[in-house]
């Protein structure tokens, strides 16, 4: 059975695609899986995949991601999928593709050419607009014209940018997700993509050594909100998430959920800035 806990993207042997049930979905979700080296730019310290390394990702193979795209498709919508692991019908269950794996997707050269596919193919099964397809991503590659192209592209495919933002600061960045970015870099990255595509910022909270995020943390966190609200940038909103899946990383023992009331607090002071929050325990 898929559940919303097992997210192992082997699951079906195949190389790029794995179906999953998805908290954040609501429903049946396909990932498609760009870093099948377990390869990423950043290190995350909640991050959930196993060995993961820093560097990109690797060649992609675009006939055998489509000859599995369209395999995975026929048997949701026309084979037996859904009985199998026990879902409602396709039609009930079936939410998104989305461009998420193991690493960061856009460092993937192929990145545009794969947001076509999806494209075609999702129309090839009369899924366009009917089902959203998802980037989620660290938003660290946004300035590349080849990846704004992508995204461009996504926008016109009933598409949504899920771009990850944890901390307001640049040492908070650095903290978390282990990267060198300055935030005014990943503010440029988040503006561009707002412009581009339908954006959600996605940011993960958790007890660090048993404390949540410090209190100055959470009011940069919340100037920063009201900074972009007050400029207009476009975007959808916030989905603010705890740990749902352990982490793979050194720090994991460090790392504990934190209450759901403790989320529901922080998401009622954001939204006093104006902006949608969507709240995933
Ligand atoms: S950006 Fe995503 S894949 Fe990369 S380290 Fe962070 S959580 Fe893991």
């Amino acid at each position: 059975m898929l559940t919303a806990t097992d997210h192992r993207r082997d699951r079906l042997g195949l190389n790029y695609i794995y179906p999953v049930v998805s908290r954040r979905a609501g429903g049946l979700s396909i990932g498609i899986n760009l870093n099948t080296n377990n390869a990423c730019n950043w290190r995350c310290i909640y991050c959930q995949v196993p060995g993961l390394w820093r560097g990109k990702a690797p060649d992609v193979d675009l006939q055998t991601l489509a000859h599995e795209l369209n395999s995975v498709l026929t048997d949701i919508l026309q084979g037996d999928f859904c009985s199998r692991y026990q879902l409602p019908a396709a039609s009930d269950s079936l939410r998104d593709i989305a461009i998420s794996g193991n690493g960061e997707p856009t460092n993937s050269g192929v990145f545009a050419q794969v947001v076509e596919l999806i494209g075609s193919t999702a129309g090839e099964f009369g899924l366009l607009n009917k089902i959203k397809i998802v980037l989620i991503t660290n938003g660290s590659q946004i300035y590349r014209p080849s990846v704004k192209n992508g995204i461009t592209r996504l926008s016109q495919i009933n598409g949504e940018v899920w771009f990850k933002f944890d901390s307001a600061t640049t040492a908070g960045l650095r903290s978390i997700n282990n990267t060198g970015v300055p935030v005014a870099r990943l503010r440029r990255n988040l503006e561009t993509a707002a412009k581009l595509c339908p954006t959600w910022i996605q940011t993960c909270v958790f007890a660090l050594d048993g404390r949540p995020p410090a209190v100055a943390a959470q009011e940069l966190y919340l100037q920063f909100i009201s900074s972009l609200m007050e400029n207009r940038i476009p975007l959808k909103g916030i989905l603010l998430y705890g740990i749902a899946r352990p982490s793979q990383q050194p720090e994991a023992s460090r790392l504990t959920r934190l209450p759901a009331d403790w989320l529901a607090q922080y998401a009622a002071r954001l939204r006093s800035t104006g902006i949608e929050v969507k709240v995933s325990v």
